[in-house]
């Protein structure tokens, strides 16, 4: 086992509006926070474009530098914000225990509280040629990248809300969009599907999958079936948009942190508790319900909230 180097009092795991946001919170009640970002510093925003929704920029902000505000932000009351991966933990089942975490692999910090904020990531569908044209046409944000795409084809994945709201903004943009739905009718609330089928570059192909990713360094096209009669079909595209909804990262916590069905973490009541004293979790980590930047942002604050009482409480 590698050495313990270092005695931490609060540990923010992540770094999206959740973590940022619980930083700014607890670095302002003197818990000397230390925020490990993880490999996608910033979080999900900072594959979006303008985000517009966020409550104080009436002008909208590029996800980017939003997330660098909020960054910013934490650091001015003297968070550390450090570029690093937790890929351990061991936490303390007692009230007052320490948790240990390893960084990297290669050193551990014992902090007397966590927030994890380790948000949620896209799912994809798994194949080899999807995974190796990711970036090179196979994207799982539309916001981020239909830009790229521009009077092309293009197909979306999905049968739900993401799928239909990509596909209908994929089709301002593109020459013609497929929506690729693998069951015999959407899982998208009935007005998502109605704005689907009243778009005119918009088809909708039922009972149908990938196959495969068809290209070399770049999508050419994609192989579908229908999984009703076996027929496939190529069709000619230039990108293919993922979007069969997100997975919660919560791999590091399994066996310890109480999870649902889905693996997203369980908090209690109103309060952003886990099932072990002085563990918090706040954002899209144990969200999979509102899932915005300012939910994930007020459940920060609330898990900042609850670590100052929790430490409060052991005094
Ligand atoms: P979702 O509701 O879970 O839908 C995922 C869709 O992807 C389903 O149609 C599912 O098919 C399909 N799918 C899953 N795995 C697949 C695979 N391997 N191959 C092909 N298709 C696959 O996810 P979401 O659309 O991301 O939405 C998540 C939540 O956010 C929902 O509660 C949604 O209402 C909400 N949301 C709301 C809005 C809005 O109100 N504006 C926008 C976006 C999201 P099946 O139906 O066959 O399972």
């Amino acid at each position: 086992m590698t050495e313990t180097t270092e005695k931490i009092k609060c540990l923010i795991i992540g770094s999206g509006p959740a973590g940022y946001t619980a930083a700014i919170y607890a670095a302002r009640a003197d818990l000397k926070p230390v925020v490990y970002t993880g490999l996608e510093m910033g979080g999900q925003l900072t594959t979006t474009t303008e985000v517009d929704n966020f409550p104080g920029y009436p002008e909208g902000v590029e996800g980017p530098k939003m997330m660098e505000d909020l960054k910013a932000q934490a650091e001015r009351f003297g968070t550390e914000v450090r570029f690093g991966t937790v890929t351990k933990v061991e936490l303390s089942k007692e009230e007052g225990g320490i948790h240990r975490a390893e960084i990297d692999g290669n050193k551990w910090v014992e902090a007397e509280v966590v927030i994890v904020a380790t948000g949620a990531s896209a799912k994809y569908l798994g194949l080899e040629s999807e995974q190796r044209l990711r970036g090179g046409g196979v994207s799982a944000c539309a916001t981020c990248d239909g830009f790229f795409y521009r009077d092309q084809d293009v197909v979306v994945v999905g049968g739900g809300d993401t799928a239909a709201e990509e596909a209908t903004y994929l089709a301002k943009i593109c020459n013609k969009v497929t929506l690729l739905v693998r069951r015999g009718e959407m899982r998208a609330s009935k007005a998502m599907q109605k704005r689907v089928m009243n778009t005119p570059n918009l088809e909708v192909m039922f009972h149908t999958e990938i196959d495969e990713v068809l290209g070399d360094k770049t999508v050419e096209g994609v192989r579908v079936v229908n999984n009703q009669t076996g027929e496939k079909k190529v069709i000619d595209v230039t990108g293919v948009f993922i979007a069969i909804g997100h997975k919660p990262n919560t791999e590091l916590f399994e066996g310890q942190l109480d999870m649902d069905e889905s693996k997203y973490l369980i908090t209690k009541g109103k309060s952003t508790k886990t099932n072990l004293p002085g563990v918090f979790a706040c954002g899209d980590v144990q969200d999979k319900e509102y899932r915005q930047a300012v939910t994930a942002a007020g459940s920060g604050c609330m898990a900042a909230l609850d670590a100052e009482r929790y430490l409060a409480g052991l005094e």
